[in-house]
């Protein structure tokens, strides 16, 4: 069935290619994009707010680096955890959800969501809610597709099942790849202005990074990174605020 849909998928990806050109394509995969349904991007644009967003955890020991930053700074922010991470780390969860950090469902396994069917989707985010509620209990209604990718099928489940699909409105700095914090701080604080939704990354795809090479897990660039785009944007007077909260501005 997931291989029928991916069939499914290609071909109408080939044919919309074809009939007008890969620029269509970047529009409509561009995680601004509404082409296949409503995502939340960014917040008002007349609240000096932003969101801080981290993806792809739990993944200690970076995940409680990070969350020692946003108590230290007394600010709260918002993780798009991976199911199978939250399972094999449910203490770290706990914690943020102590802190008055929110939480978001990015899949069980970080899989590709335009391959499944919609049974598979329903299985991927149940699994990791579950997993959730097990760890903190509370469960959550924020979704983020991995890799950004979706369609109006997968936000179609998405939105069938409860969730509220976020997306963002940084560019990503690509602090997966370890560039030096000042880089990744440097590339997300040019773009950040009213209602900003940042994401950086506090693990890889939710690996079990105790089982996995050192290298692949490494987040301190994220961890430090955290701590000067924390203090640049109180310097331009931003508060911030979790996703949740992001979204009660908007009503
Ligand atoms: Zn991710």
């Amino acid at each position: 069935m997931g291989f029928l849909r991916f069939g499914v998928i290609s071909t109408a990806a080939l044919a919309l290619l074809g009939t007008l050109g890969f620029g269509a394509y970047e529009y409509g995969e561009s995680p601004a994009s509404q082409l296949f349904g409503a995502t939340l991007v960014s917040g008002p644009a007349d609240r000096h707010v932003v969101a801080l967003t981290f993806d792809d955890g739990p993944n200690p020991p970076y995940t409680n680096g990070i969350l020692a930053v946003l108590e230290r700074e007394r600010v709260h922010a918002t993780f798009f955890v991976v199911g199978r991470a939250v399972a094999a780390y449910p203490a770290v969860v706990r914690r943020e959800v102590r802190d008055g950090d929110a939480i978001g469902n990015h899949t069980w396994d970080h899989g590709h969501l335009l391959v499944l069917d919609a049974s598979q989707i329903q299985r991927s985010l149940e699994l990791t809610n579950d997993a959730i509620v097990r760890a903190a209990g509370t469960h959550t209604t924020l979704m983020r597709p991995p890799f950004g990718a979706r369609d109006w099928f997968v936000l179609a489940q998405a939105r069938r099942l409860g969730y509220t699909p976020v997306m963002w409105s940084v560019p990503l700095a690509g602090d997966w790849e370890n560039p030096p914090p000042g880089v990744i701080a440097a590339r997300i604080l040019r773009y950040v202005r009213n209602g900003s939704i940042i994401v950086l990354h506090d693990g890889n795809q939710g690996i079990l990074c105790d089982r996995a090479e050192p290298h692949l897990c490494d987040r301190s660039g994220s961890v430090a990174a955290t701590r000067m785009i924390v203090e640049a944007l109180k310097g331009r007077g931003y508060r911030f605020v979790t996703i949740p909260e992001l979204i009660r501005l908007h009503a």
